[in-house]
């Protein structure tokens, strides 16, 4: 009897160890598909970006790459990271205004929090 329960915490064991880093793996995966879904395409450029910055500056401190290679590659980045994050700050700024809110009567167009319609006069509360 003594036998049989051994063997079974064996196997149980076996399967465990078998299962545990396939298990790990897919929960990592399913944690970093979530995570990307968070940011929008230009903040995972923005973050890549910033990555390839980071990469560069310790490129220099270990010496494989130059002086006028860092600086050009830097430059170019640090380029192209502005315009990311110009393009997510526009985004946020410009997402309430690109939606107008109209009159629902006569589809004027009236400043956001308006009670009435300035066209028609409408209620719009
Ligand atoms: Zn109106």
């Amino acid at each position: 009897m003594t036998v049989v329960i051994v063997v079974f915490i064996i196997l149980i064991a076996a399967v465990y160890f078998t299962l545990m880093p396939f298990m790990s793996e897919k929960v990592l995966a399913r944690y970093q598909n979530a995570n990307q879904d968070e940011y929008s395409a230009d903040e995972l450029k923005k973050i890549n970006l910033l990555r390839q910055i980071k990469e560069v500056e310790f490129e220099r401190e270990i010496g494989i790459i130059d002086q006028e290679d860092f600086h050009r590659v830097k430059s170019e980045l640090m380029n192209e990271t502005r315009d990311v994050m110009e393009s997510i700050e526009s985004e946020k700024t410009t997402a309430p205004k690109s939606a107008p809110e109209h009159c629902p009567k006569c589809s004027a167009r009236v400043p956001k929090g308006s009670k009435f319609c300035g066209h028609c006069g409408t209620s719009l509360t």
